[in-house]
């Protein structure tokens, strides 16, 4: 993974990206891959685009500082960290709307089939998608969802469209995006590759895997912040023929023509949809500062190490738990689960403890590992004290079972 002729292994400074971090004293946090820790400089950020643009310039602003090139701008530093070209890839609205867009124009370029395939460990609400997209079209398409291992052989000459969830959200196994999108291709399907647990986890490369599509969310690993846009890739070979189906007036090649009809934009610009998220887009670009010093070797390499780390402590620690995640770390992405029966109890134990990770029904202990604020003393802390609570049993008192509505 790393270079031979490399001397200064590794080229990223942890510890300097740790310090980039605002996060509260005494926690060691272990859920960035559900909603990354604040940015320092998306507070300055932030303060600078509501006071000196919004309130300041008012409508001027969206030509004066830029607003409106925003979704473009961020989507080419996106671009870098998924192995896109520049002007291929766009952010603005929800993972779950740009998955829409994404699924809508390949269905469209693959008129003659009916069948998307997906597996069972894809994310409930890309699935909710597809059955939505599925009626809205009413042309009788059909969604296949398999086991995770079987993708591979259910990819057949029927499947029209491949929409996979490139790393699991619960257990962290990794699909081989680039021997699938191969097989999809040979099998003549185009494929949309959701990204939400990839991009700023791990080495992606869409265009070597050569991907049609890919979708992904920047409030996970990328930092963006609570609500921060999505943002969808096209492959540059099919911008040209891909028709939104979410003909917004941004997506427009004159949107200030006010022009009756649709006429897409050219380039990626037609899947913009409708007016974007200044200020979640100010907070995003600082977020995606933090990226300019990191490079994604080093961070893959280190993000093994860390797990690692921490599946032997946990084994070794608590009998009681079971590693749900994929035992090779080559075969899972920035995240490791345990199974225990009692896993909502014992992750809100967990959090009152200070170490903050998240609990997936029915029974997973789930924990983001993510170099860029941990180190390996927060690895061996949390471990610790995992095991302090599954020792002592403190995790079986009443107030760690009532349930919050977000788990
Ligand atoms: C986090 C996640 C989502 C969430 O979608 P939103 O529209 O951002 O709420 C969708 N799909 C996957 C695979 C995810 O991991």
């Amino acid at each position: 993974m790393r270079s031979d002729t490399a001397t200064t292994w590794p080229m990223t400074d942890f510890a300097a990206t740790r310090r980039l971090f605002d996060l509260p004293e005494g926690v060691i946090y272990m859920d960035g891959n559900s909603l990354g820790p604040l940015p320092r400089a998306a507070v300055r950020r932030l303060d600078r685009a509501a006071r000196e643009e919004w309130g300041g310039m008012l409508i001027t602003a969206w030509n004066r500082a830029g607003w409106m090139d925003m979704p473009r701008r961020l989507g080419d530093r996106i671009a870098r960290l998924i192995g896109a070209p520049e002007g291929s890839v766009v952010v603005g609205d929800t993972l779950s709307i740009r998955l829409w867009q994404a699924l809508a124009s390949a269905l469209d370029l693959n008129p003659g089939r009916r069948v998307i395939l997906s597996d069972s460990g894809n994310f409930p609400s890309d699935l909710y998608m597809a059955q939505g997209l599925i009626r809205t079209l009413g042309r009788g398409h059909d969604l296949r969802v398999v086991a995770p291992d079987e993708v591979e052989s259910a990819i057949d000459d029927s499947v029209a469209v491949l929409m996979l969830t490139e790393v699991d959200y619960r257990t962290g196994r990794l699909h081989d995006m680039a021997a699938l999108s191969a097989q999809a291709k040979a099998a003549g399907a185009l494929t949309v590759w959701d990204l939400a647990h990839s991009a700023g986890a791990i080495p992606v490369d869409v265009t070597g895997a050569g991907a049609d599509f890919a979708v992904g969310c920047t409030y996970k690993y990328l930092n963006g912040g609570p609500g921060a846009p999505a943002f969808i890739h096209v492959a540059p070979r099919h911008l040209p023929n891909v028709t939104p189906a979410l003909a917004g007036w941004l997506g427009h090649r004159a949107p200030f023509d006010f022009d009756p009809d649709y006429r897409p934009a050219d380039g990626i610009d037609r899947m913009r949809v409708g007016t974007p998220p200044v200020l979640q887009m100010a907070a995003l670009d600082a977020a995606l500062d933090v990226w300019e010093g990191v490079d994604m070797a080093d961070l893959r390499q280190r993000s093994m190490e860390l797990s690692e780390r921490f599946v032997s402590a946990v084994l070794a620690g608590c009998p009681d738990l079971a590693l749900a995640s994929p035992e090779d770390p080559t075969a899972r992405g920035s995240q490791v689960s345990f199974r225990h029966p009692q896993g909502y109890a014992v992750m809100q134990a967990l959090i009152e403890a200070g170490v903050v990770g998240d609990f997936r029904a029915p029974d997973l202990l789930r924990f983001g590992i993510t170099p860029l604020y941990l180190s390996e003393g927060d690895i061996d802390r949390a471990a610790e004290k995992l095991a302090e609570i599954i020792g002592s049993g403190s995790w079986n008192d009443p107030r760690f079972h009532r349930r919050a509505a977000v788990t």
